[in-house]
């Protein structure tokens, strides 16, 4: 066979973006298949999209992933964007498509496959969502396409968290409600998913400021925290009897759907979650 010393290429686009994992877990992916692509963290800074962009195109990247604070300010730069990240009106994810780049937002997808991977149901069901930024939009129009009946956001700034509650009206057939966070939030009793879409909890042991006891032993705790399994959002949750899903779980399959539209194959995930697992020394269920 013919040696070939070209790499396909991929990576991320972002600012600051030294202390963004993504590198470990695609990286142990694409060297597990032997695919011959390389995974880059590159800092791009505000005013240097377009060029980088304009570069990623004409080295043949075949893909990148695009983290804050571009994921917005990329869209003018593709061909196509899909449906849903069109309606979040954020990309995290850009692939090759007959010849053309395409966005998409794999975070609100990844926490669907985390569900799913739980066997939790989410047609006809209620949700409520800590927060109104771009972690929260893109699971909350993804848990729209999947038939959730209502989802209620609870954020503090007004303006955002009721501009989310009024894109799912909008643009999806779920019910989308807004109450604003002041002091100690209630959760409805009639919650059957919680989601902390609030990077509390990601460099300190706070968690977001509810109403603990109008958590029931019903509902399931979830939290978008990328770099533990255990917040103490979540520790709370369980200890008053709710089911939890972490935030890891999450990122791992966020990446995975990522590898798949770069590679047109199925994710190793048993290696992905094994080198996250090796990186924050951790031990994830899934
Ligand atoms: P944004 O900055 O876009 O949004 C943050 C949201 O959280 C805002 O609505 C903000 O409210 C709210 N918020 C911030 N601090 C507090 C607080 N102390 N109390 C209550 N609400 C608060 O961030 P992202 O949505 O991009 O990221 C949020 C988290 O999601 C991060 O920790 C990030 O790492 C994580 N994430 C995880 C992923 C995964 O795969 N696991 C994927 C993507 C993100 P307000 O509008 O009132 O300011």
């Amino acid at each position: 066979m013919k040696k070939s010393y070209q790499k396909q290429w991929v990576g991320v686009f972002g600012d600051p973006v030294d202390d963004n994992p993504t590198v470990v877990m695609e990286q142990a992916a694409f060297d597990a298949e032997h695919t011959g692509m390389a995974y880059l963290t590159i800092q791009v800074k505000e005013g240097d999209l377009k060029a980088a962009m304009d570069g990623m195109r004409a080295m043949n990247f075949t893909g990148i992933n695009i983290t804050m604070p571009h994921k917005g300010a990329v869209l003018p730069y593709l061909d196509e964007i899909s449906e849903s990240a069109g309606i979040m009106g954020a990309v995290n994810t850009v692939y090759r498509k007959d010849g053309k780049l395409v966005g998409e937002n794999t975070d609100g997808k990844g926490f669907l496959r985390s569900l799913q991977d739980e066997n939790i149901p989410i047609q006809g069901q209620k949700a409520v969502i800590l927060g109104a930024g771009g972690a929260a939009r893109a699971i909350a129009v993804e848990l729209a396409g999947a038939g959730i009946h209502t989802v209620t956001v609870i954020n503090r700034d007004e303006t955002r968290g009721q501009a989310l509650a009024d894109i799912l009206n909008k643009h999806t057939s779920a019910h989308g409600v807004f109450i604003p966070w002041k002091g100690a939030a209630v959760i409805p009793a009639d919650t059957d998913i919680l989601v902390n879409a609030t990077p509390v909890g990601f460099t300190d042991d706070n968690k977001p400021d509810l109403a603990y006891d109008s958590l029931k032993a019903g509902m399931i705790a979830c939290d978008v925290i990328p770099n533990k399994v255990w917040t103490a959002f979540l520790l709370e949750a369980k200890a008053r009897g709710l089911r939890t899903l972490n935030g890891l779980q999450m990122l791992v399959n966020q990446g995975a759907i990522a590898y798949e539209l770069w590679t047109g194959k199925p994710a190793p995930v048993a290696v992905m979650r094994q080198a996250m697992e090796n990186e924050y020394q951790v031990k994830l269920s899934f």
